[in-house]
């Protein structure tokens, strides 16, 4: 079948490759218009470099080319690069179920970093991360203690809070995320991290502690004290979900929250290594 030329600059457009045989190659600038079934390139072109542009070449559909762990170098990029790293990424299976990425939420300048696991069905919808019936648990919490994740700019830094995750999209039906996907995530995190510079981490739930402390160790034996990431000072809390389920240990949550906010604000001196 020939496709006509605004036909061709359709299909680009919608990121389908128009093959064109070698034949007519050869032949640039020639008329007629190429011979040119649209098909999907071979397996080694299908899949896109890490963060590929949106133009990606035809992937069939839901079957992610898997490719040997390959974690993204994004340790030069600033807030708006990083952002659009994130948005673009490609580099595990969860880019084929994902409404879109839910990269943070809060003012750069933030000197709380609030960490989770991963979006739900609201975040993936809406794009921010903790909107859902946990993340409005979390907002009351840091209201009683004056701590917003509002970009404003009216805040003073030490009131600010910048909430991210450990993945940056929606693992399907809220299964736990996959090892594999918290290793390609981790770089955008650590990046965050790195920009944000944040004076205390608060890592809620198992999978932000296993990312940033590399510990399997329960939640109940890794909280009460102050552990370190990078060098920053990092309180270990129970996940909003927990805690809207197991509605006791909320008392436990707001001392950890407590002893975070003594820790940021100079109160408790952190431990000078982790
Ligand atoms: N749970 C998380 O860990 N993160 C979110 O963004 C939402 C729910």
């Amino acid at each position: 079948m020939a496709w006509t030329e605004p036909q061709q600059r359709a299909l680009r457009a919608m990121g389908l490759r128009v093959w064109t045989p070698p034949s007519a190659v050869a032949q640039v600038g020639a008329s007629p218009p190429v011979e040119s079934p649209v098909r999907a390139p071979a397996r080694a072109q299908v899949e896109p470099p890490v963060h590929a542009p949106v133009q990606a070449p035809v992937q069939p559909a839901r079957a992610h080319a898997v490719q040997p762990l390959q974690r993204a170098d994004v340790s030069g990029l600033d807030w708006p690069a990083l952002r659009e790293a994130v948005a673009h990424c490609r580099a595990c299976g969860l880019c084929e179920t994902r409404t879109q990425t839910v990269f943070g939420v809060g003012h750069p300048q933030a000197q709380w970093l609030v960490v989770g696991e991963a979006p739900g069905e609201q975040e993936d919808r809406q794009g921010e991360p903790f909107v859902g019936a946990a993340g409005q648990l979390l907002d009351r919490m840091l209201a009683a203690l004056a701590l917003s994740r509002a970009d404003d700019g009216a805040l003073p830094p030490e009131q600010r809070v910048y909430i991210a995750n450990t993945l940056k999209c929606r693992p399907p039906r809220n299964r736990n995320p996959a090892p594999e996907e918290l290793a390609r995530c981790e770089p955008f995190l650590v990046r965050q991290i790195e920009l944000l510079k944040p004076r205390i981490i608060l890592a809620m739930g198992r999978f932000a502690v296993q990312a940033l402390l590399r510990s399997d160790e329960p939640i109940g034996r890794l909280r009460g004290r102050v552990h370190r990431y990078a060098g920053v000072p990092l309180v270990v809390t129970y996940h909003p979900a927990y805690l809207l389920r197991n509605l006791p240990d909320k008392a436990k949550a707001w001392e950890d929250l407590c002893l975070a906010a003594d820790v940021a604000e100079g109160r408790q001196a952190a431990p000078t290594t982790g």
